[in-house]
């Protein structure tokens, strides 16, 4: 689709053409993110929020801008906030440490077993620190939650729902807005980790109804090093501040200090500001291909992929049966061969893709006999091609293990 906007493409890697199909671990950049990037050394580069000068007040600027092109992104209402953190991972734990103060012994968080690893650990932690406790909401053989289940399991004690929009095993797309109703119904908290959903999905706050939510630039053609937070003000506010320093305050004396309004209290230390202006022009680039062109064109990748499994045989494929309720990937098993053992043999003919846990373990012990699973996942670069090579690959590895 968009394959020429992306330098990496044009040259072999280990001499052969890529067939980059693990954009759910992280995207490729295209050339207007690399710009944009080489634009702040070149042109831009200082300290945002610090200093008088003619760049700082530039690099402020740049700072702030991107922030608001993020809320228009996500279609947040007038009183949600970005908060610029260095990862989703970052972005999760700020929140889960963020709320301890307002954790008692005894309270209850609510999680699903589907949970990514970054939005797993941070909350045992502070069940483990506060005394509160975790419950585990399920999915059903699809990979769905099930709002019933949460009505049930929702207890006076209950505090929060913590959710994963789309999971990065199951490419379920969950049903956030019914969730959020449930549990803002019960006063919870509502976060959601949309790592995975941002990149694929139009995302639409105002609809969404959640408090809190987190993705990474990474996953959506922009840099590394840049998270995004995004949540209410009055949630963030009330979020105490992972790290002080530089720029999270107002006024400082030896004896103590007054914190900045959010963002900047929870902002502390010097921006990546080559990182969130990559992140700007990231979301430009996928504002400017359209959400709708974007949903047709994986959507299109994702059914020849289902097609193409199933047309092997003996195919393991976990998720929604429906190519429409699934967004960015397909997890699976070749019957009785190790899933890394395909992923070599895949990469040896130049196709990439992920074998393991994909930092879900609990969830990919439960799905796969083998405790990890091969990944393909898409993104705008992708062609059917790419698609036909993996299922070409699959048919060696067969051959090659006998299987
Ligand atoms: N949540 C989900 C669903 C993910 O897929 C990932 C990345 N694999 C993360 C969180 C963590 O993202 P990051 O490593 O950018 O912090």
């Amino acid at each position: 689709m968009k394959r020429d906007d992306f330098p990496i493409f044009s040259k072999p890697v280990n001499g052969q053409d890529l067939v980059y199909l693990d954009s759910a671990a992280t995207t490729q950049k295209p050339r207007v993110v690399i710009d944009a990037v080489r634009q702040i050394y070149e042109q831009s580069y200082a300290n945002a929020n610090r200093g008088a000068h003619t760049l700082a007040g530039n690099a402020s600027r740049i700072v702030e801008q991107a922030r608001a092109k993020v809320l228009r992104f996500l279609g947040a209402p007038r009183d949600f906030e970005v908060v610029f953190t260095r990862s989703t991972t970052e972005a999760l734990n700020l929140v889960a440490h963020g709320i301890a103060d307002e954790v008692d012994p005894g309270d209850e968080i609510l999680l699903t077993i589907a949970e990514h690893h970054a939005n797993l650990l941070p909350w045992q932690r502070l069940a483990r620190t506060r005394g509160c406790t975790l419950g585990y909401l399920g999915i059903d053989d699809q990979g769905f939650f099930d709002p019933d289940e949460l009505k049930r399991r929702i207890k006076p004690s209950t505090k929060a729902l913590v959710m994963t929009h789309v999971s990065n095993v199951l490419g379920a797309i969950e049903p956030i807005e019914e969730m959020s109703r449930v549990a803002h119904a019960h006063g919870l908290m509502v976060v959601i980790d949309a790592a995975q959903s941002v990149p694929h999905l139009p995302i639409d706050l105002s609809t969404l109804n959640v408090d809190l939510l987190a993705f990474s630039a990474h996953k959506v053609y922009g840099p590394s090093g840049v998270g995004v937070l995004c949540g209410r003000k009055e949630r963030l506010a009330r979020l105490t501040p992972p790290l002080l320093g530089g720029g999270c305050v107002d006024d400082v004396t030896l004896e103590g200090m007054t914190l900045a309004p959010i963002p900047r209290r929870l902002e502390a230390g010097t921006l990546n500001l080559e990182g969130i202006a990559g992140l700007s022009a990231a979301l430009d680039y996928v504002s400017g291909i359209g959400h709708e062109a974007l949903r047709q064109h994986e959507t299109e990748l994702l059914r020849r992929l289902l097609d193409g499994l199933e047309g092997l045989g003996g195919i393991q494929v976990f998720g929604p049966r429906r190519v429409e309720q699934r967004s960015g990937l397909v997890s699976f098993l070749v019957d009785g061969v190790d899933p890394h053992d395909a992923a070599a043999v895949l990469d040896a003919r130049g196709v990439a893709l992920r074998a393991g846990q994909h930092c879900a373990q609990p969830l990919v012990e439960r799905l796969s006999p083998q405790g990890a699973t091969l990944r393909a996942s898409v993104g705008v670069y992708n062609d059917v091609s790419d698609i036909d090579a993996l299922i070409a690959g699959l048919r060696t590895v067969r051959q090659v293990f006998g299987a």
